[in-house]
């Protein structure tokens, strides 16, 4: 990975960051709207709690993908960006391409998935 690829992916990561960034900021805004006391009746109010939990799950996730973005931000600064997390071997080009902030290669990956079922 040379420091060009490098300066490609870091500008994926912050234009990823704002998106999300600016994603959280609109549920947060949507999630004031729905607060209890707007919805009157039993069927409006099992609505809005059904719309809350859903985004709050989906805020936790991009919560969880902006901690790896600032993670991978982080390596790239200190130049250890793009080495797998558990094997120290190189991510190939082409995983970091489709996730820039991946912590581990293709195969330690799949290991870690396996391990989890
Ligand atoms: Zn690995």
């Amino acid at each position: 990975m040379n420091q060009k690829q490098k300066d490609r992916l870091k500008k994926k990561l912050l234009k990823e960051k704002e998106e999300i960034l600016k994603k959280m900021s609109e549920i947060r805004s949507e999630g004031k709207e729905i607060e209890p006391g707007i919805a009157q009746d039993a069927g409006d109010k099992a609505e809005s709690s059904y719309a809350k939990e859903f985004l709050f799950e989906l805020s936790d996730t991009e919560r969880e993908l902006l901690i790896q973005i600032d993670n991978a931000l982080k390596k790239i600064d200190k130049d250890d960006f793009g080495v797998c997390e558990m094997c120290q071997k190189d991510i190939s080009s082409k995983r970091l391409n489709a996730v820039p902030w991946a912590l581990y290669c293709i195969n330690c990956q799949e290991k870690e998935e396996r391990k989890s079922y």
